[in-house]
């Protein structure tokens, strides 16, 4: 659906081994200081500008590019995006989530309740891919309050999980008791160096399309992300900021979806060749299409099952399959039919 991913803060201090950051902070800082706190954090003031210039149908989710609440001021983001009325989704690992922080964002939680999209905590995990976690004791109060949020049962999408295809939690959780599925990583398009991951298995090869491709999962490329500066990038793939779509701050939505950078990733995307220049041709949310025999663009499955009618319909219409046709139907079955009927005798 049509959603706004806020990235609250550039640098999450989690350094999940499955997170390109690197890669992120390479390409932000050489064009935002580090130092300077307005373009690292994003501000409340900064927050509620996006907020309002959003039409009501895109879906605001803490997620992006960082830790929502490793920026103090997420719960009053989450605060504001609610009282106006849009659907919000939540990812967070809790780091940085005060008891009181916890408390309220529980309570809004459940107040909007039919406006919580997903609420998803993701968890360390038992092979140590989340490097910046540490153990505190609040961070384990403030787990446990979600923990009980879960048994009342009030949110809909309500999961814990962890960034590990063992789905198993850190060895200092597990008295929490807490089963998780496991997990499978990819390269977000290429963009995460895997020399990083703790554990390689359970990452999907990045493909490559020489195909024309399409996105799966936002056909209109409005899941989009944006950056404590305003600038909007393509989508959670996108932490190399290849393709900057526009700047929020400065422009309206609309003009996201009109911009030079849209323009030529579709022009790029719709051409039946690999390209460097589109993260969409090296990414596992891809919709690969080709051309029919009948000269429409189909999907990867819709041109599975066209080839197969296709060679149906030629062997179908082939002289040799109508003449085995004809024989089974007017000498073999009525030949069979007389060697299967028994004498009067036997069938007594
Ligand atoms: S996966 Fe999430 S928590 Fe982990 S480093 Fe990336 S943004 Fe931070
Ligand atoms: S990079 Fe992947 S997820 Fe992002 S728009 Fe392209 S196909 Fe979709």
């Amino acid at each position: 659906m049509p959603t706004l991913e806020i990235t609250t803060m550039i640098g999450c201090p989690l350094k999940c081994t499955f997170c390109p950051q690197t890669e992120l902070k390479g390409a932000y800082e050489k064009e935002n200081d580090p130092k300077n706190k307005e373009t690292k954090y994003l501000s409340l003031e900064n927050f509620k500008r996006i907020i309002d210039k959003l039409p009501k149908h895109v879906r605001i989710d803490f997620s992006g590019m960082a830790e929502p609440w490793a920026n103090p001021q997420c719960t009053e983001m989450l605060r504001y995006a609610l009282d106006s009325g849009f659907k919000v989704a939540v990812f967070s690992t809790l780091y940085g989530m005060t008891e009181a922080d916890a408390d309220i964002v529980i309570d809004l939680l459940k107040l909007n309740r039919d406006r919580i999209d997903v609420l998803c905590i993701h968890l360390p995990d038992a092979n140590g891919n989340m490097l910046g976690w540490r153990h505190s004791r609040e961070w384990e109060e403030v787990c446990t309050k979600f923990i009980a949020l879960r048994t009342e049962d009030v949110i809909q999408r309500f999961s814990f999980m962890t960034m590990d295809g063992s789905g198993r939690l850190h060895d200092s959780l597990n008295h929490l008791s807490i089963g998780m599925d496991g997990w499978t990583g990819h390269t977000r398009a290429g963009t995460l160096d895997d020399a990083q991951m703790r554990s390689k298995d359970y990452c999907a090869q990045t493909p490559r399309h020489d195909s024309a491709v399409g996105c799966r999962t936002t056909p209109f490329y409005d899941h989009n992300v944006v950056l404590p500066n305003g600038d909007v990038v393509l989508c959670c793939m996108d932490y190399g900021l290849k393709h900057v779509i526009g700047n929020i701050l400065t422009g309206k939505y609309e003009d996201l979806f009109r911009s030079e950078a849209m323009n030529d990733l579709r022009q790029t995307n719709m051409t039946p060749e690999f390209s460097k220049c589109s993260l969409c041709k090296s990414c596992t949310d891809a919709t690969a299409y080709s051309v029919g025999y009948d000269a429409r663009w189909l999907g990867e499955k819709d041109a599975q099952l066209a080839e197969y009618l296709y060679h149906l319909d030629r062997i179908n219409a082939s002289p040799w399959w109508q003449f085995g046709m004809w024989l089974n139907k007017e000498v073999l079955a009525p030949l069979r039919r007389i060697g299967g009927k028994k004498p009067d005798t036997e069938a007594r």
